[in-house]
Order: C-alpha cells, then structure tokens, then sequence
C-alpha cells in the first residue's frame, strides 16, 4: 500500500470486473486499497462465465469453420473431433493466466490482497475470514463487488454431472451426446451454439414465443433459423418444472405435461446475487430483492459505502462492472463523474451469427412512440462477406429523422461483436448518419455495410 497514510483507505470485497477495476483505479488515484476475493482475481467473469464461455465458442467456432470449409474450396484433412480434456484445459487455464497479470499490476500498485471472505461488522469495519487466520480491517470507503451466481429452481437437484449449470460445462469429461437446455436467454443461446457446434444433439425449451424474449423478433428469428438448421430441437412455450435422472438419462417435465429425455440437461435460467453472509445489517446499507440498492453515483444509502457489478442488480455485464468500478473509485476520490449511461452499452451475443447491439432498437422505440429513421442493409449485399462466405445477417442503423444523429444499430452477423465498435463511437460521440457515409473505409470490408446501412 502507498506509504501515505492520510489517503483514504478503500475496501474492496470482490475481485471480479467491478472489484479489480475499482482497486487498481482507486490506487491509480492515490487511495490505499484492500482487496478481498474468496475465488480468483478475475472473478466468476474470468472463471465461470465471460471468459470460459467465450474461449468455449471461439473452439466449437473453429471446429465448425473447418466442417464447412469446403463452401470456400477447402477439403477437410479428414474427420475432424473434439478433444474434450485439452478443451478443458485450453477454457479453464485462462482464468489463472489474466489472474497473474491482474495481481502482478495491483501489486506495482501497493494494493494490499487478501484472499478470503469478508464481511461487515460495522459502518466502518469488516472481518476477513481467510483460511488460517481473521482479519479486522477498518476502511474509510467500501466498495461491495461480490457478483452473482446462477439461479437454481427450488425444483431442481443439480449433481454437477448430468443436471449442470454453466459452471459445470468447462469440466464435463464427455460431449454430451444429447443436451436439454433450459432457457433461451442471452446465456441458453451461446450454450446452444457451443453443443451444437461440438456435436451434441441438443433441445432448447423455451418458455415464451421465441428465443431472446427481450430482443428484437427478427434478431431472435435469424437465430432460430440458424438453430434449425443445425438440427436443434426448439420447443416454444415449453416450461419445465421438473427434473428426474435415472442413470445415465435425465427427463425433463414441462407444465403444460409433457416431458423429454437426453443424456444432460442444462440450466440458464439466471442469476442470483451474492449477498448473503455480507453483514448487510452492521454496514447499514438498503437491499432490495437481495440487491444492493444503488445511487447514480453507485452509492448505498450508506454514502460511504459503494456497490458494483452484477450485485446492484443493473446491466449484468462485466463491461457494466468494469465501468462502474472506474467510476465508483473516481467519486470515492472526488473527481467530477458522469453517471453511466445504460442505454449507450454495447452488448453482444456470442452466437453464428454474432448478435450486437448499442443505444436505441427499433422495439424500444416503438414501446416509446418515437419516430426514429431506421436503414438497414444485409451482409448478402457486401463483397466481403460474399468473399467470406458470411452472408447471414444484416446492420441496421436507428438515427433520429431531425437531426440525423446516430442513436444507436444492430449488427447481425459474423464478427458482429466487433462491427458494432463504430455504431457505438457514433452513438456515444452523437455523430450523424452522414458522418459515418463521408468515413472512408477499406475495400472488401464487413465494416462498408456500416456506411452503407447509415446512408
Ligand atoms: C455464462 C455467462 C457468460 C457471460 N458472458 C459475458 C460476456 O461475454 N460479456 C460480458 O460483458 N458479460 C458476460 N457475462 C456477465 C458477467 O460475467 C458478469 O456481469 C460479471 O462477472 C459481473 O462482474 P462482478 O465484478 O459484478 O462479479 P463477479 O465476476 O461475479 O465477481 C465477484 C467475485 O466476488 C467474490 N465474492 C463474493 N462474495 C465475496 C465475499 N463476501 N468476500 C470475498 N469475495 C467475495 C466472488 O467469489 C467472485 O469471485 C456472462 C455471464 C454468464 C453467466
């Protein structure tokens, strides 16, 4: 820690996106930091859900850009298989490689590390239970960063084997030959994408009309198109409500009375915070629903004491968090912030096609009543797509019909994860549709349907 000890001493409880980006920033600032994570620097983010799953899809993506090579003129060297332990040991070893580069940068920075689990006793002090050994330590500021987990229905009895959640998939010894997945939000989709592309058989329940429940109809349709055409079983206005295993077969029931049968099935069903056991009651702060109740400044309603990430109960994204944690350690250390504006985060999907999206849809727009000018071109229509042989897809551009400024875009498609930067500059800058034509891109490029789609 810093050696000056009038500068205000920051707990942080938490190591994930909120809580490291706090850290490192507050120390950047010039505060003293205390750090306290039970898991892994990195979080359930880098151990169990962003990077896991993404380094999961990245792998299935390769395995499936290979068995349809041959659309391009390339033939397959022969049959092409999944090698599950070093799958394994490719997803699972990252957390510990972006854990060491992590510590050894809050270690330059004299943050003090604690590797244990905390909780409040007072306004003013917490108790750090570590495996050898309690710790009192006393802070002037807190920040509460100890995410979420996921959602387990009282019905369910997971066995971490064949009845699993996404926490469990990165250790799986064996594909699952036949997967039932429940829920069909942004996480049931990417777990549909990795076991179809790995080869698993795998059935999708969802509960309402279509997959993504809270996006755009014809971003979700492209999706099931792709889904259907890999041979998923989608099941609409399916609701389990119960789970049976007999050996190696797990049964799903539904509420409407039917069931199905797989070898594994797969709860996304989402999340839960991490909230018990904090000593919420000596801290003081308000919760509601088990989620720390924020300001616009990310403040409880105990003003010294902050919250970030998943467990404020807002945007759960690591993006979100890490933003959040910026800021909360900027207002702890009283420089001018602006609150974050929720509606300009870029989000993505991490599907084939990819889904991305950043500030006002078209849904929302038309929930609000406001005209907006939509335009939109599909990558059918691009040269190096075409190229490619990516052609699914489109970009779609919401601009106000006034004053031509961007308010946001959709981009479906291949590397839409990364198409949709531009839309979000634009949104965030408020430059116009005519802005983003006049930029000179490269040829062939995805990134010209973006000029093309404003114009
Ligand atoms: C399958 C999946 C995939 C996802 N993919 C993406 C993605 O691609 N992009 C994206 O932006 N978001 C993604 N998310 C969301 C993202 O993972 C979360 O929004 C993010 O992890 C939240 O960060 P956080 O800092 O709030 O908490 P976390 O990452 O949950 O970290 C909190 C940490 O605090 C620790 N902790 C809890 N209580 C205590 C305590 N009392 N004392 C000490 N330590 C404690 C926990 O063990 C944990 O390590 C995904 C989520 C899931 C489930």
């Amino acid at each position: 820690m810093p050696s000056d000890e009038t500068a205000p001493h920051v707990l942080v409880i938490g190591g994930g996106p909120a809580g490291h980006s706090t850290a490192t920033a507050a120390a950047t600032y010039g505060a003293r930091v205390t750090l306290v994570e039970d898991q892994i620097i990195g979080g359930a983010s880098h151990l169990w859900d962003c990077i896991p799953s993404k380094a999961m899809i990245s792998s299935s993506m390769r395995l499936r850009a290979i068995r349809t090579a041959s659309i391009l003129g390339v033939s397959e060297p022969g049959p092409v298989t999944i090698d599950m332990a070093r799958l394994s040991a490719h997803v699972t070893g990252i957390a510990g490689k972006l854990a060491d580069g992590i510590i050894s940068m809050l270690g330059s920075q004299g943050v003090e590390m604690l590797n244990g689990r905390a909780r409040f006793t007072g306004p003013h002090s917490a108790l750090v239970v570590t495996d050898d050994d309690e710790i009192e330590v006393t802070f002037d500021f807190a920040v509460i960063a100890t995410g979420s987990r996921p959602r387990i229905p009282d019905w369910v009895s997971l066995d971490g084997e064949r009845v699993i959640t996404t926490r469990d998939v990165y250790h799986l010894p064996e594909l699952p030959e036949e997967i039932i997945i429940i829920g069909s939000g942004v996480t049931g989709v990417e777990m549909v994408h990795i076991f179809s592309s790995l080869g698993s058989r795998v059935t999708l329940l969802v509960s309402r009309h279509h997959v993504l429940p809270h996006r755009d109809a014809e971003v979700a349709y492209v999706l099931e198109e792709d889904f259907l055409a890999r041979g998923v079983q989608l099941l609409k206005g399916a609701r389990a409500a119960g789970i049976e295993r007999n050996g190696n077969v797990v049964t799903v029931s539904t509420e409407d009375g039917r069931s199905f049968t797989g070898t594994h099935v797969l709860l996304a069903v989402g999340s839960v915070p991490n909230s018990e056991n904090l000593g919420v009651d000596a801290a003081g702060f308000a919760m509601d629903g088990g989620y720390v109740v924020i300001d616009e400044y990310q403040q409880t309603s105990v003003p010294h004491i902050y919250a970030g990430g998943d467990i404020t109960g807002r945007l759960p994204l690591s993006s979100v968090a890490t933003m959040q944690g910026r800021k909360i350690a900027k207002h702890i250390m009283g420089h001018e912030v602006r609150p974050l504006d929720y509606r300009k985060v870029s989000q993505a999907i991490f599907t084939e096609p990819e889904i991305a999206s950043v500030g006002l849809e078209e849904v929302d727009a038309a929930a609000e009543g406001r005209k907006v000018r939509i335009t939109k071109v599909p990558f059918a229509a691009n040269s190096r797509a075409l190229i490619q042989g990516d052609t699914v897809g489109f970009v779609k551009v919401v601009s106000d019909p006034a004053t031509r400024i961007v308010l946001g875009g959709t981009v479906v498609g291949h590397h839409a994860s990364e198409l949709i930067a531009p839309i979000a500059l634009a949104t965030q800058a408020r430059i116009t549709v005519d802005g983003l034509v006049e930029t000179l891109l490269v040829h062939p490029s995805l990134s010209e349907a973006i000029s093309e789609a404003a114009e």
